[in-house]
């Protein structure tokens, strides 16, 4: 966290109009999006010049989040990013904890010449950055985001567009509140939003009942054709090819929420989705309880994440992967092994 000194040098160069770049990870996410965006209102209304950037396209249902459009992508208006983060005063990192994860816009951040401010809350951020704002023990960068406003003394600039980016955050980096969901002050921060005039129904509506036709039958699909189960590993994996992709018109985040299926059952402590991309194959792990998918996509897959929920990614083949995954569960069979109990 910030220091007492860090603080005060912070207060004082925010004093000054600035120029900004808010930065997030690849394949935005909701807490993504919504730290991202939480952050530009509120700079904002302090009088800076926000440039919100991603590196690729967040999926739509997140599009009608006020301010949305003003995110810049990189994949599309790459010199456009890249004049913000060398102009900027302060570039910001949201919701990721290495530079690599910003992908083809690694490098960029890397030369950008501002001071460079980490929020997030992955474990063990890499060093480089001038300021760390980051803890594990929290729902999601959003809420830091909402802890960082007021550490800054300024809670009542927090309205309705603030509070809905927050909100967003919090809901979909807790599976609507049923992951990293106990923590009290969550409620606490979560009613504020509420008075602050979010709709809670109408938000979960808006991410979670817009689906195409498409997207649902791909579900379906992904679970009647593409789901193994490994009972004795207490593990399952569902497996997307490109064809599979193509056939159902995949679109930017039609595949969001597919891996967290297979935990619905009662013997399942650890879901896998691989889906086969242009360049490689992106792997995305959950699990309920203790088996820690944050180290084993980290040791074996080239990702990382937190305890319940990681990403990696392979760069052979979906078969390949398969057995890879496979053979590296086999000697973890007995951690896998429990069932949860209250
Ligand atoms: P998802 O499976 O939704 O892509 O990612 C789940 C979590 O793991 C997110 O918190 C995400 O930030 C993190 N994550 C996903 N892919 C990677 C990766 O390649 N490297 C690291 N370090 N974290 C990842
Ligand atoms: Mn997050």
């Amino acid at each position: 966290m910030l220091t007492d000194q860090q603080k005060g040098e912070i207060v004082d160069f925010f004093s000054q109009k600035r120029k900004i770049a808010l930065t997030t990870h690849m394949n935005p996410d909701g807490d993504a999006v919504g730290s991202t965006l939480a952050m530009m209102h509120y700079l904002r209304l302090k009088g800076h010049e926000v440039t919100a950037i991603a590196p690729n396209s967040f999926p739509g249902f997140y599009a009608w989040l006020p301010g949305a459009s003003d995110i810049v992508i990189y994949d599309k208006k790459a010199s456009a990013v890249k004049k913000a983060m060398m102009e900027a005063d302060m570039v910001f990192s949201l919701d990721y904890n290495g530079f690599s994860r910003v992908g083809q816009m690694t490098n960029l951040l890397k030369s950008a010449p501002g001071k460079k401010f980490l929020i997030d809350h992955h474990i063990d951020p890499e060093e480089g950055f001038d300021y760390y704002f980051s803890k594990t023990e929290t729902t999601s960068t959003g809420q830091l985001v909402y802890d960082f406003i007021n550490l800054m003394g300024d809670e009542v600039l927090i309205n309705k567009e603030i509070a809905v980016a927050v909100y967003v955050s919090i809901m979909t980096d807790t599976g609507s509140f049923s992951f990293a969901s106990n923590y009290p002050e969550t409620y606490h921060i979560v009613a504020n939003l509420i008075d602050k005039g979010v709709d809670a129904e109408r938000v979960h509506r808006l991410v979670y009942d817009t689906f195409s036709e498409n997207r649902l039958r791909l579900l379906g699909y992904a679970i009647s054709e593409r789901m193994l189960v490994w009972h004795h590993l207490h593990a399952a994996v569902i497996y997307l090819t490109k064809e599979d992709l193509k056939r159902f018109n995949y679109q930017v985040g039609d595949t969001e929420g597919v891996v967290n299926y297979p935990l619905s059952m009662d013997d399942v402590n650890l879901s896998i989705l691989i889906t086969e991309k242009e360049k490689k194959i992106k792997i995305s792990f959950r699990s309920k309880g203790d088996f820690n998918v944050n180290l084993f996509a980290r040791n074996g897959f080239n990702g990382g994440g937190h305890k319940n929920a990681a990403g990696g990614q392979t760069f052979t083949d979906v078969k390949k992967t398969i057995s890879d995954l496979k053979a590296a569960l086999e000697p973890l069979k007995d951690e896998l092994n429990y069932k949860l109990s209250y």
